[in-house]
Parts: C-alpha cells; structure tokens; sequence
C-alpha cells in the first residue's frame, strides 16, 4: 500500500470514529466520502476510489458491509472504535476493539 493509501486508510478510520462511532446505526461509503470532501481531504479521490479502502477496512475487521446499492454500500462496525497515539511513530491511530493492538503506520504494538 502506498503513502497516500495508508493516508486515505488513517482518514477514513478517523471520520468513522468522529462521526459513525455507533454499532447500532448504519453508514454508507458516500457518508464517509461526503466527509472527506468537505474538510478538503478527497482530493482528485472518486468514490470510485474508495471502494478498496473500504474493503481494506472490512478484511481489517473495523467494518462489514450489510447492503449495497449501485456505488452506495452500507456498513455496520464490528465493534467500536477506540483512539489511540503511537508512542513509536506519533500518529493518532482509530482501532476497533476487535483489531489487533498494533500501529497500522509503523506497527508497534500499542
Ligand atoms: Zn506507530
């Protein structure tokens, strides 16, 4: 995965856990994406584009998909997401209680 991926990942992971930290309600991949357009962060991203972050995110254990729609996909978490800070790289990392304890970025283990 490139920087910029791991980048988009990092952004995805922190806008579910600002604004869809709930496992009873259910968000879309276009809820997410409306997010990042807003604070500047989609750059040339389509939504297009997300879709293998989502399905990182999904083979990660953060979320799983419940129905689909043409582009629109909804997801469920697994389990809420908690903040974290790396003390070995300094990066705010977004975990599920389900993942693994381990910095995405540099992969220490939190
Ligand atoms: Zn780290």
């Amino acid at each position: 995965m490139t920087v910029r991926g791991n980048s988009v990942i990092f952004q995805i992971r922190k806008i579910i856990y600002e604004k869809f930290n709930d496992t009873d309600s259910r968000f879309t991949n276009d809820d997410v994406f409306e997010v990042m357009k807003d604070n500047g962060m989609a750059n040339s991203l389509t939504i297009d584009d997300m879709e293998p972050y989502f399905k990182q995110l999904h083979d990660e254990g953060l979320i799983r998909p419940i129905a689909q729609n043409f582009t629109t996909q909804w997801y469920k978490l697994f389990e809420k997401v908690e903040k974290f800070n790396c003390k070995s790289c300094g990066q705010d990392i977004h975990l599920g209680n389900l993942e693994p304890r381990v910095c995405p970025q540099c992969k220490t283990a939190i």
